[in-house]
């Protein structure tokens, strides 16, 4: 077998990026509602450390990276980073995760940077509830502005993902599904991990079945192939849509199976699981300047520490460190 593999014989080939902790909302269900302490400026991994890490990474087997946050695009200069990803000639898909509110400005500079695509984290349609849910100003008009500018500019498919939670934006469920077929819109339904330690818990969590069935009001949902990756998403289509219907299923029907996935901190970590609490520092390798064959080795013990599955399920789980600096 050539290529990277876990000690559970998973592909591993993918590499989530955060690129800082920082984040310009505030989400219910991601940030803890007393905020999160910041990582000092200087622990942040600069875009240098970040290429080498991404070298490192792809010259074992990694070919696709996403970079997220905290927000990605609040840190200066993430295009130069792009352009460098870009060199690594194993890398062939460079995606973002963003919640959209300043992909109106950067997103002709992102697209000739090199970045292939996006996903765009937007849980409402409705103006009092983005405000409510992220807990700052509303800034929908500029979400949905910056969807429609990622789209015309080429980042495509820009994928729409909603987190549903019961009681605060279930009921929008049906109008986002709808955007498929009169918007074309690529809408991934996200079941809520009970992960936060705000004013969100798991009597919040609607299963991905309850969530279909509200699709299907709308009319028969037929099964289809990912539009492009290999993530965990399940994807269908209305008969006359252009766009898709995904489920991500972290809690009714996780899908560690097929988990082929690393993360890095921005401040230095390498995470083998969302979910666990292990943590290999690679920034103290970088900037004790290691051979790249220690750096290698410090891969391969994040590999190699990959657990089987997590253990969440509807129950709450505190996390060392919440998603906002994790990456989501
Ligand atoms: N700021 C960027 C954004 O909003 O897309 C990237 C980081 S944010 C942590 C990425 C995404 O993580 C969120 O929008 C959401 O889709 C997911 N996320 C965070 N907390 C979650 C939770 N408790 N349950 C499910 N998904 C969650």
């Amino acid at each position: 077998m050539s290529g990277l593999y876990d000690s559970f014989s998973r592909p591993i080939s993918y590499l989530r990026i955060s690129v800082t902790d920082r984040c310009n909302l505030r989400c219910i269900y991601c940030m803890p509602t007393d905020g999160v302490r910041l990582v000092r400026h200087e622990d942040i991994l600069t875009y240098e450390e970040i290429f080498a890490v991404a070298q490192t990474a792809a010259d074992l087997g990694i070919t696709k990276v996403r970079l997220t946050g905290g927000e990605p695009l609040i840190r200066l200069g993430l295009p130069q980073l792009i352009r460098m990803l870009g060199k690594i000639d194993a890398i062939d898909d460079i995606s973002l995760t963003t919640n959209g509110t300043l992909l109106n400005r950067y997103a002709v500079e992102l697209k000739s940077s090199g970045l292939n695509r996006v996903n765009v984290s937007l849980d409402t349609l409705r103006h009092d509830r983005f405000k409510f849910i992220t807990r700052l100003g509303d800034n929908l008009d500029g979400v949905l502005e910056g969807i429609e500018m990622a789209k015309t500019v080429g980042l495509s498919p820009v994928k729409i993902n909603m987190v549903v939670m019961a009681g605060i934006n279930d009921d929008e469920v049906a109008e986002f599904a709808a955007k498929t077929i009169g918007g074309g819109w690529h809408v991934r339904f996200i079941e809520l991990m009970p992960v936060s330690q705000g004013i969100v818990s798991s009597r919040h969590f609607v299963p991905a079945n309850e969530i279909k069935k509200r699709v299907e009001t709308l009319g028969e949902l037929v099964p289809c192939p990912a539009i492009v990756g290999n993530g965990p998403s399940r994807y269908f289509r209305f008969p006359n849509a252009t766009g898709t219907v995904g489920f991500i299923t972290p809690i009714s029907e996780h899908f560690c199976f097929q988990c082929n996935r690393l993360r890095l901190t921005a401040d230095g970590k390498l995470l083998p699981c969302l979910l666990s609490q292990e943590e290999i520092d690679v920034k103290r390798a970088l900037r004790q300047n290691m051979s790249t064959e220690e750096l290698r080795e410090l891969f391969k013990e994040a590999i190699a520490r990959k657990p089987l599955g997590h253990h969440l399920t509807q129950g709450y789980l505190r996390l060392g460190r919440p998603f906002c600096r994790v990456g989501g």
